[in-house]
């Protein structure tokens, strides 16, 4: 009897061996049904063997092999074996964890789906010409099926009548459905209504692959070769264009697209504008806010080729894609790309992979590069690629101004200057965004006696005042309480809101310009389902005079009548602990300036800061991502960090503080013992030292090669598994985005 090698989803490194009936056609990447311990799991044929370790009368056989969808290819699974193992995470979960939730669960996949149709061999056979005349509908429908595969959409442009017609068709057995038709080179429709600016067109020139000419079969192979490029183009300079034309071109040669966005820029107003593009061409979204039914739908859809474009957030990088031919990573900076639990991967870096892996090119896109991404471009490892000009030659870049904080009576934390420019934009009927990256009411609440702040008894981090419904909330673990009467220190009944946040800004403006139309957008206020989209069209509308606003407001929007925008306290970030903090700030506010005056006015953007004459704001002001990126680069190097190292973080974290300090220094003394060329360094608390009632603590182990860090992993792993650890929860975090 053969053995399967099972992955399951389960936290264990090693395979499942099950016994399959040898006249079962199990393949590998299929799905299938086993017992496991006292329940059914759903896990995926990895290998199939003659002999395994175990005893054969240990072994028990699968339950059920599952064929309601075609297997995984051997494709995907090296992209997964691949991830497992440079994440250093459990293969089983690895892999389930790529499936659509409705493919991991035991009940059989029951999605309606969008088939097409075709005839069958007796179908075939049928002589039309003798065919009765009076069932003129089913006539007409088998004679367009006797050339080619169509879905129901298109067969109801033969009749009104399709559906019913159809189905005593397939009831006579000349009919079935089949899985998507392959675009045999069917032309779709592109919209093309802009003509390239000369540095669009070099882009495109450059990643094109038509000199490279359509060789053989792409369908079988679609290898041009991999390439990655980085577009680098200011924003409005229009990437987006940039993709749309190199998509047209792949859909041209028969090939599947795949972009991935960043997770808050996935809103149908994205999807709709690719529609609007190729309006013919079958485009599906794949990102967590879709409920299970869609995102299982699309999934298939992509696995079977029906779907050619497909636009989807970080997960979206695992798809099944028969006919990948090209991927496109927009906001490849963002740092939403990488998962931060279970399977830590970073979906940018898994999409290089597999685009190498396939040998297709790979295009990553943004107006603030990555230092990792830039620093590969200026070493020549990515080809790079500039958009330096506007794509709407009258959308000048905004000017971009400092306002000294230092010295200067700020009306509730609103410089007079930003105020005066507020005034006038409500004067000339023009839009403002006021940017604030904090939501809430105030940060804290303090006693103004004893000195008393708002702190959350479950983490290290303070209670944030929400004036709206009069709550304290912790952002951190979700702990809530209402605002107490007095001091709950020393009974003082006089508490004073600390710092700003979007509630307080809102509120003083109001107060400032009653008159004013004034709109809040952050998490909060964006919470309900569709709630985002109806206020993006109060802004479209003009239904809106001031925005006051989060990140949310600060990437990929399009709003034409905006021209100013004010930046509230940017200066925690420039020197903090974290050192990506300043690389991150300089993406939001290069973004957040973008917004301003992208159509034909001018635009403006003031930043209020103590230090003006911090580099980050001079690179700001001279629109110089450039100079900004390599003085960036050079600290960088200085002190030793990525890109010029690549890092390990073992984070742990325990309801017992003395345990957690206790396990991590027994991993140190194993990484030191291994006496491999990496550099360890010592055992201290995390950013945020305790959150939901658990201490927290990491080490961080960095090496001048991904190489020498993966062979000191390869090492190190083992070790610490086998240290008794007791309930502690630990994880490695490869190429680390937060500390
Ligand atoms: P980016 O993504 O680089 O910020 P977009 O792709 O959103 O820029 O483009 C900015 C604006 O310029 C959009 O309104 C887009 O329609 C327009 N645009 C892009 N390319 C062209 C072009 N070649 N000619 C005219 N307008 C263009
Ligand atoms: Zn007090
Ligand atoms: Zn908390």
């Amino acid at each position: 009897m053969p053995i399967l090698r099972i992955a399951l989803d389960v936290p264990l490194s090693t395979l499942f061996d099950y016994l399959v009936d040898e006249n079962l056609p199990a393949q590998i990447g299929q799905r299938v049904l086993v017992p496991f311990g006292r329940k059914q799991m759903v896990g995926i044929i990895m290998e199939v063997i003659e002999k395994s370790d175990i005893a054969l009368d240990r072994m028990k056989p699968i339950t059920q092999l599952l064929t309601d969808v075609p297997p995984l290819t051997e494709e995907v699974l090296t992209l997964l074996r691949f991830c497992s193992d440079y994440y250093h995470h459990p293969l089983g979960l690895t892999v389930m964890a790529a499936l659509p939730s409705r493919l991991r669960a035991a009940e059989p996949v029951t999605i309606k789906r969008e088939w097409s149709y075709t005839l069958t061999a007796t179908g075939r056979a049928l002589d039309l010409n003798e065919f009765p005349k009076r069932r003129a509908v089913q006539l007409r429908l088998l004679q367009a099926l006797s050339t080619r595969e169509l879905n129901m959409a298109q067969l109801k442009v033969l009749s009104s009548s399709a559906a019913s017609q159809l189905k005593n068709l397939m009831d006579e057995g000349w009919v079935a459905p089949c899985a998507a038709a392959q675009p045999l080179a069917l032309a779709h429709t592109f919209n093309n209504p802009h003509t390239l600016t000369a540095e669009q067109q070099e882009a495109v020139g450059r990643i094109s692959t038509r000199h490279v000419g359509l060789k053989s079969d792409l369908r079988s192979n679609g290898n041009f070769g991999f390439k990655c490029f980085l577009l680098h183009g200011i924003t409005g300079s229009g990437k987006t264009e940039v993709y749309v034309h190199l998509m047209h071109e792949a859909l041209q040669q028969q090939g599947q697209v795949l972009l991935l966005v960043p997770e808050i820029n996935l809103t149908p107003q994205l999807e709709n504008y690719f529609r609007s593009r190729f309006p013919d061409t079958e485009l599906v979204s794949l990102h967590s806010g879709m409920n299970d039914n869609e995102r299982t739908t699309n999934w298939l859809k992509a696995q079977s080729g029906e779907a050619r474009i497909i636009l989807g957030t970080r997960l979206a990088v695992f798809t099944p894609l028969p006919q990948l031919s090209l991927i496109l990573v927009d906001e490849e900076h963002d740092a939403s790309y990488k998962q931060q639990d279970g399977l830590r991967y970073s979906a940018r870096d898994v999409a290089i992979f597999r685009a190498n892996q396939r040998g297709v090119h790979i295009v990553l896109g943004s107006a603030t590069p990555s230092l990792e991404s830039y620093y590969n471009a200026q070493s020549g490892r990515y080809q790079l690629l500039k958009l330096t000009q506007r794509a709407n030659q009258q959308a000048a870049l905004p000017v971009v101004r400092c306002l000294n904080t230092a010295n200067v009576a700020m009306q509730d934390g609103i410089s007079p200057i930003l105020l005066a420019a507020l005034a006038e934009r409500l004067h000339r009927k023009e839009q403002s965004l006021i940017f604030i990256n904090r939501r809430g009411y105030a940060p804290v609440l303090m006693c103004t006696a004893c000195g008393w702040l708002s702190g959350c008894s479950n983490c290290a981090g303070k209670l944030v005042l929400h004036l709206k419904d009069r709550r304290l909330r912790c952002h951190h673990c979700g702990h809530q309480e209402r605002v107490p009467q007095g001091c709950p220190s020393c009974g003082n009944s006089d508490l004073q809101p600390v710092g700003l946040g979007t509630q307080r800004i809102e509120e003083a403006l109001q107060a400032h310009f009653p008159e004013a139309r004034i709109l809040r957008v952050d998490r909060d206020s964006t919470r309900n389902k569709g709630s985002w989209a109806a206020m993006r069209k109060q802004i479209e509308a003009d239904e809106v005079d001031i925005l006051v606003g989060t990140q949310i407001l600060a990437k990929g929007h399009d709003f034409p009548n905006m021209t100013l925008v004010g930046v509230l306290n940017p200066d925690g970030a420039l020197y903090s602990g974290d050192f990506r903090a300043s690389e991150k700030l300089f993406a939001q506010l290069a973004q957040v300036s973008g917004r301003a005056g992208r159509a034909d006015k001018p635009g403006e953007v003031l930043i209020q800061t103590a230090f003006p004459d911090h580099p980050l704001f001079q690179a700001l002001r001279a629109h110089d991502y450039d100079a900004w990126a390599k003085t960036l680069l050079s600290e960088r190097e200085e002190a030793g960090f990525p890109p010029f190292v690549f890092q390990v973080l073992l984070r742990a974290e325990d309801r017992q503080e003395s345990d957690v300090y206790v396990f991590l220094k027994q991993a140190r003394e194993m990484a030191k013992g291994l006496k491999m060329p990496v550099e360890i360094y010592g055992v201290v608390a995390a950013t945020m030292a305790k959150r939901a009632n658990h201490f927290r603590a990491q080490l961080l182990v960095q090496s001048d090669t991904r190489r020498s860090l993966q062979q000191f992993l390869r090492e190190w792993r083992p070790m610490i598994e086998t240290i008794p650890a007791k309930k502690i929860r630990w994880s490695l975090d490869i190429d680390p985005l937060d500390f």
